[in-house]
């Protein structure tokens, strides 16, 4: 079936739903994949998941752009078919300032669409192709169904672990040999069922807002031709099921679409505002640059590495509880940050962390993680663990002795070493701290604090170590 050539000007969302009347015959039938969360779970993570990634990447504030994208974006979300629809979900867009071609969706409606890929796309179409297909693994719940069915140890705050799969790198680097939890990419890599699904339903989602979900379709292409070495981000975290273009031309011509969307100048008119803009940074400058404190938002040459400083308060007596994952529960100090990424949590106060030879490095806090541990012995694995620490910190000293102790009423092991701080050369000890979650995998604590001041944080460390609880 062909697709009109009306070429009435856009006038507005609501306009343009009330003319682009579709028939809806003989699309694929899409039901969304088994679910452990609730919805409410899904805002809640999208929510906190969110505002971390404001945190870490330059979110354009500027009007043209951002208001541009929202409007693309609300058309979509108007076109959800009502069996999918949730009160709960709020649907945001925003823009970041950034050149890979590459978006991301949260749970609950969270909408990051990067600069680069606005600038990559040839028509509007081709942008709402990639924002309804992100769309609809939000209402699908992909993002939190694929969660359900990941390993069960969500170390991390499953937030912070989305973060991390987006921006790659960074945190646990120092020690995270033989470490892994596979959960940091839950949210946003999905297999090729979910894949398949988010393209169809984001094609029937175009024909209902009034777009031609070819365009889709195209983008996809699109992507794939600026792939460059390793292939853009988009592409590892929506793989191709195979015969994506065939199959989403196939259902477009199930779908009739009235009045298609050919108006092009709120699009012309954006591109060529972002064409007055300086470039776009790289994600991996951009969030270089909002560690180093720089002002967000803003482009330019990077700085160097952020070494911690020293200069870091006390460790406050309030603690504050974090739940990493459903299974692991603690409390730090009030004062201390996390930090994140794919293999482990870092808790650390402002100027005791930082990069050093482009590794993440701190000099006080704690460390949190899940090491394989094939033995599934506490003491043969925790032996393990010091070696790989050993590898990664050469000047790090040799463990006298374990003692045993109870972490989360279970057998558990604390041992203490020192080292030699590559950073400043510093004298500082480390403190050991590890159990096994129900399947014998290693839970590890690890804190760091120069020597001169160990009495005050070995306390803190055991309060900390004391505070876990494990519902594995
Ligand atoms: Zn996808």
């Amino acid at each position: 079936m062909k697709i009109g050539h009306t070429t009435f000007p856009r006038l507005g969302v609501i306009a343009a739903l009330v003319c682009s009347s579709t028939l809806v015959a003989a699309q694929t039938r899409i039901s969304a994949p088994p679910n452990n969360y609730t919805p409410a779970q899904d805002v809640e993570l999208g929510l906190k998941a969110a505002s971390e990634a404001r945190q870490q990447l330059p979110v354009m504030r500027d009007d043209a752009v951002t208001s541009y994208v929202e409007d693309v974006g609300h058309r979509l979300v108007a076109a959800i078919p009502p069996e999918l629809r949730r009160s709960e979900f709020r649907y945001t867009f925003e823009v970041v300032n950034v050149r890979e071609i590459n978006a991301f969706a949260l749970p609950g409606g969270p909408m990051f669409v990067n600069r680069g890929m606005i600038e990559a796309a040839q028509t509007e179409g081709e942008v709402a192709g990639v924002m309804a297909h992100e769309l609809s693994h939000v209402v699908l719940r992909h993002g939190t169904a694929q969660a359900s069915k990941a390993t069960k140890y969500e170390i991390g705050q499953v937030a912070g672990a989305v973060i991390g799969s987006i921006i790659g790198g960074g945190w646990g680097q120092v020690i995270s040999t033989g470490t892994q939890f596979g959960l940091g990419t839950a949210f946003l890599r999905f297999g090729r069922e979910f894949e398949q699904q988010a393209d169809l339903e984001g094609a029937q989602i175009m024909a209902r807002a009034g777009y031609d979900p070819r365009d889709m379709a195209n983008m996809f292409k699109t992507i794939e031709k600026q792939g460059g070495s390793g292939g853009p981000q988009w592409l590892s975290d929506h793989p191709n099921p195979g015969n994506r273009y065939d199959y989403i031309n196939k259902e477009a011509q199930s779908l009739r679409v009235d009045n298609p969307i050919r108006d092009s100048r709120g699009f012309d008119q954006v591109r060529a505002h972002l064409h007055q803009l300086p470039a776009a940074p790289t994600t991996e400058q951009a969030t270089r640059d909002a560690r180093n404190g720089r002002t967000r938002g803003t482009t330019g040459s990077t700085r160097p590495e952020n070494v911690p400083n020293g200069r870091v308060q006390p460790p406050s007596n309030s603690y504050k509880r974090y739940d990493l994952g459903r299974s692991i529960r603690i409390a730090v100090p009030s004062n201390w940050r996390q930090l994140q990424d794919n293999d482990s949590v870092t808790f650390a106060p402002d100027g005791a962390y930082g990069q050093y030879r482009g590794q993440s490095v701190f000099t006080h806090g704690i460390e949190l993680g899940i090491a394989r541990n094939e033995s599934h012995d506490l003491q043969s694995a925790t032996d393990e663990l010091i070696d790989s620490l050993a590898r990664s910190n050469p000047n790090i000293g040799r463990p006298a002795g374990y003692d045993r102790i109870a972490i989360g009423n279970r057998r558990g092991l604390r041992t203490e070493m020192a080292n030699t701080s590559e950073i400043n050369g510093q004298r500082e000890t480390i403190a050991i701290y590890t159990t096994q979650m129900q399947d014998g995998n290693l839970l590890y604590t690890i804190g760091v604090a120069p020597r001169d001041q160990y009495g005050q944080y070995r306390d803190v460390f055991e309060r900390i170590v004391s505070s876990l609880q494990l519902r594995d």
